[in-house]
């Protein structure tokens, strides 16, 4: 018989033998030698042994964990067992099949950590009551201290866990180390550095995770494990996460929130080393390094054993987990030229972390690396082994967020019911980083009335007021000029981050401080803040709260100064066509007045990675010029400056669309003229919502004709939506928006309504929208007389939106196709829409593919439809519908002079439904064929109804 087979048979036995005296020595010692010869690794065992679980409760994992493992380990594990049971007790238990004898494995490697492992259970037995003098010599040779004597004597470890205590010391030293640098680093959050301490706990709030591919097995959105296990893997040789979301989405902060819980053990138990890294700070390090230099300079210095404790490193990848944030700052794009694959070979940091994330180093362990999605090219996708994506906050996120940055129940209702009034604002709280600005200057949101805030700009303007009348309250009569009274800091931060962007720097020393005037003063009006880096590289170095201020801070120099280059404005709006190419056309170091900044400009053209933050650069230098705050302006710097770059951008502008509108390929005949949006094209609009002037959304509409707009996959988001619909609104001739696969939800349908006459169709497929979204969709499209179509596939619809529809097909006599796929819509909603169907006299395609509306409902739907003329196509796949729904169905077909096709793969339609239709199909020349794959009919009454009908298709 096989030692497999032997184990399970004799399992209760075993069990018995292991575990009846009661105590763990024999189970131990059996997981020592398992151990040893490598049968078992440092994770199984500690899976096994977990501390305070019963002795059967560990034996029977043991049982379990070797069956996985096969034969070999079977008969393994049935030798150890002769080897440790005392003669007798093993008597009625049968090891044939097992290896005879073990041997003490040869040491192929000679490193201590090895030494120790290999020869663990003859070490067990020779340290068996030596232990409290191993640990004397041992504090006495200066390797342990008293207190770690404490640890390893602790009351819960047996002797064998006393000696596994002293061989990996040194390791669970480093852990430890480890783990409070970066408890440390992750309790609080940053951007309240400048105001007041928040504990992470107290704040955080989930985002909105998603794969970026689709995953049949995932319904639903992720939480923070998913993104290191093994869930929705697309590619099982790379070890690489990326989770990518735009600046300030929150990935800073995710990769905070799993630190702080890997530091506690409260997540991710399988990875016993996790070292962080911030790609901002490892733009500065100028030397070449190791791998082994870069874990233990970069992220936590072990105190001794180095050279252990990398070899455990490189041995056990599986259970360390590296993280990346910010790959999007790191000055160099990727690429994956310069291949690298020995751990001890020095390289510049930059090809270090390529050949990680690519795995050529360090093959085995996981890294998660964070980026914003522009600076992700196809050459950095091959190496993933998924892509998560990080939207944001939901609706319920804003509302748990604002909760928690207000302890006051009062103010927190208070600014929810303001944002409740402003759905332009509500949109913008999607971003965390607005959220945490909206919340943060509650008094100027509530107490402004009239000028409440509609743009990202707004939002910034907010709280650049907020920090500087931090010291003094409000003067609500001098609201124009608080800007003119901090100009000179303005000035300053703004040179700073202007410089910086243009360097891709986003740390800045003193010195560089100096050089752009910056004094103690401004930094205390809160946007700079000390870099929280432990090491030592980095102390006194200054940051911005984050990247995007600093791209505020930057557009405001762009404006206020004369001191640039007049070709800034051009060049920071051209910046589009870099991106994905290698044309390196601008650099702002040609602008930039003599600093020290200027000494480490790069050729930042050539990196796509710093598109994003050029284009929101160039996206608050449109806001900042909006007509709304020329009167700030105008009392800090002469009318004619900005007067002239006014013209530069609405220049700009209107090139760059010009420029999208050349790239639309002539239609082919018979086909509409249809226009994909290249990237660059929602950054445009965005910029020209910014600066909330119709004249120029008019003006750059004019130009636009198509009949069809695709922006697919676009990441278009609630605050997307308030822009496009802002412009769209303005076109001549009416168009149809697809606008598939993004995560426009309730908030971004409610922001399209403002261009909805100018839609004949609107295409929303998979864009979590709800009951809610779709009843003011349909509130407004009833009074658009161009809007014909919709098309809602894969969202979050119930049978409560069906009474909207039902409602527009009563009202609306010239709509013509309603798609609703794959929501959860049920036998009542298709009731509903029955009787919305029984009064129309337009409809011609009805899609309700991957619902449940069962018998029932396509009873009520074929008697709504027997009689339509109209209806030329119709869905109801995979919808639970047998043969008492195909005897309806039947009805239609029989009746009508304009169905071409129906869809009914995926049902439960027997023998007798068919015949219904055959029979129907006889009344019925024009109809072109009916879909019958995958219902409950055997292939003999597939072959011979297929003879009988051939537009029956099986
Ligand atoms: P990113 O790294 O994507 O640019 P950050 O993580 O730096 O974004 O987030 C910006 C700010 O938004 C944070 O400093 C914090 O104020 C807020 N924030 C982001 N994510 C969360 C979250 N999950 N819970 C609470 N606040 C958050």
């Amino acid at each position: 018989m096989f030692a497999q087979e032997l184990v399970m048979k004799q399992r209760a036995e075993i069990l018995h033998a292991l575990c009846s005296s009661g105590s763990a020595e024999h189970l131990e010692r059996v997981l020592d030698i398992l151990l040893a010869q490598g049968d078992l690794t440092w994770e199984d065992y500690q899976n096994i042994q977990v501390p305070g679980r019963a002795l059967y409760a560990s034996a029977r994992q043991l049982l379990d964990l070797i069956y996985i493992k096969g034969v070999g380990t079977c008969g393994l594990f049935l030798a150890a067992l002769k080897q440790v049971l005392p003669e007798g007790q093993g008597s009625g238990l049968s090891f044939s099949g097992c290896c005879s004898k073990i041997k003490e494995k040869e040491e192929s490697r000679c490193t201590s950590t090895q030494t120790l492992l290999t020869r663990r259970p003859s070490l067990v037995n020779k340290l068996q009551g030596c232990i409290d003098g191993t640990l004397e010599a041992l504090v006495v040779s200066g390797h342990f201290t008293s207190g770690d004597c404490d640890e390893v004597q602790l009351p819960i470890h047996t002797p064998s866990q006393q000696v596994l205590e002293i061989s990996f010391f040194f390791l669970l030293k480093y852990q430890k180390k480890l783990s409070s640098s970066l408890s440390a680093q992750s309790c609080f959050l940053s951007t309240y550095g400048g105001t007041s301490n928040m504990p992470l706990d107290d704040i955080y709030t989930e985002g909105q995770l998603e794969l970026a591919h689709d995953c049949p097995d995932i319904n639903g959105p992720l939480v923070l494990e998913d993104i290191v296990s093994t869930v929705g893997t697309v590619n099982k040789d790379a070890d690489t996460v990326l989770v990518s979301g735009q600046a300030g989405s929150g990935k800073s902060t995710l990769l905070q929130r799993l630190h702080l819980l890997w530091a506690r053990r409260a997540v991710l138990q399988d990875f016993l080393l996790l070292f962080s890294f911030s790609c901002r700070r490892l733009n500065s390090e100028q030397r070449e390094l190791s791998v082994q230099e870069l874990l233990f300079q970069h992220s936590c210095w072990p105190d001794r054993e180095q050279e252990e404790i990398f070899q455990f490193i490189l041995d056990h990848p599986h259970l360390i987990l590296f993280t990346f944030d910010g790959l999007d700052e790191l000055k160099q794009s990727f690429s994956d030229e310069h291949r690298l694959c020995c751990p001890t070979q020095r390289a510049p940091v930059h090809v270090l972390l390529f050949n990680l994330i690519q795995g050529s180093l360090m093959k085995g362990v996981r890294k998660v690396v964070t980026s914003r999605p522009e600076a992700v090219g196809p050459l950095l996708k091959k190496h993933l082994c998924k892509e998560v994506l990080l939207k944001g906050f939901s609706p319920t996120g804003i509302d748990c967020f604002v909760r928690k940055h207000h302890t006051d129940p009062t103010v927190a209702a208070k600014i929810l019911g303001s944002l409740q009034a402003n759905t332009a604002l509500l949109g913008l709280c999607h971003s965390p980083v607005l959220c945490w600005i909206v919340s943060q200057c509650h008094m100027e949101l509530l107490g402004c009335g009239e000028g409440s805030p509609q743009t990202i700009t707004d939002v910034y303007l907010m709280i650049l007021q907020h920090f500087s009348q931090h010291q003094r309250p409000l003067q609500r009569n001098g609201a124009q000029i608080w800007l003119q009274e901090h100009i000179e800091t303005v000035l300053h931060l703004g040179q700073l981050a202007f410089q910086g962007i243009g360097t891709t720097c986003y740390l800045f020393s003193r010195a560089d401080l100096e050089a752009c005037g910056v004094s103690e003063n401004d930094i205390s009006m809160g946007f700079l803040i000390q870099s929280k880096d432990m090491s030592s590289t980095h102390s006194n170095h200054y940051e911005f709260l984050h990247v995007t201020m600093q791209c505020f801070f930057a557009a405001f120099y762009v404006i206020l100064t004369s001191n640039i280059d007049r070709s800034t404005i051009p060049k920071l709006f051209e910046t589009q066509d870099m991106k994905g190419t290698d044309q390196s056309s601008t650099c702002f170091g040609v602008c930039l007045t003599s600093t020290n900044l200027q000494v480490k400009t790069v050729d930042w053209g050539a990196t796509a990675a710093e598109t994003p933050n050029l284009q929101l650069t160039a996206t608050f230098v449109s806001g900042l010029l909006s007509q709304r705050h020329r009167s700030l302006l105008l009392h800090c710097c002469p009318s004619l400056l900005i007067e002239r770059k006014v013209r530069q951008v609405v220049k700009c502008l209107s090139k760059g669309m010009q420029k999208h509108f050349k790239s639309i390929p002539q239609p082919v005949e018979g086909e509409k003229k249809s226009m994909h949006a290249m990237p660059g094209f929602v950054w445009l609009i965005k910029c020209i919502y910014e600066m909330q002037e119709s004249r120029i959304a008019k003006d750059a509409m004019s130009k636009l004709e198509v009949d069809h707009l695709k922006l697919t996959y676009c990441n278009i988001g609630p605050v997307e939506c308030t822009a496009l619909s802002y412009v769209l609104q303005h076109l001549r001739n009416p168009i149809g928006l697809q606008l598939d696969n993004n995560f426009v939800g309730d908030v971004g349908v409610e922001q399209l309504l403002p261009c909805l006459h100018i839609c004949n169709s609107i295409y929303l497929r998979n864009n979590n929208i709800t009951d809610e979204g779709i009843s003011k969709l349909i509130a407004k499209g009833i009074q658009c007389e161009n809007f014909q179509k919709v098309a809602l596939f894969n969202n979050k619809l119930t049978d409560a939106c069906t009474q909207h529809f039902a409602h527009l097909l009563k009202t609306k006599q010239d709509f013509l196709s309603i798609r609703l796929g794959n929501n959860h819509i049920t036998a009542e909603g298709a009731k509903q829409l029955a009787e919305g169907l029984k009064f129309n006299h337009s409809l011609q395609y009805l899609g309700l593919w991957g619902n449940k509306i069962g018998d029932e409902g396509a009873r009520a739907l074929a008697s709504a439809l027997e009689n339509s003329q109209t209806l030329v196509w119709l869905s109801l796949v995979g919808n639970g519908v047998g043969s008492t729904g195909a005897c309806a169905l039947a009805n239609i077909i029989k009746n009508s002079t304009s169905l071409e096709g129906l869809w009914l793969t995926e049902n439960c339609i027997t023998r007798a439904g068919v015949e219904h239709l055959i029979q129907a199909l006889q009344h019925n020349t024009h109809m072109k064929s009916v879909w019958l794959r995958n219902n409950d009919l055997s292939l003999e009454e597939v072959e011979e109804m297929t003879q009988r009908e051939s537009r029956l298709i099986f």
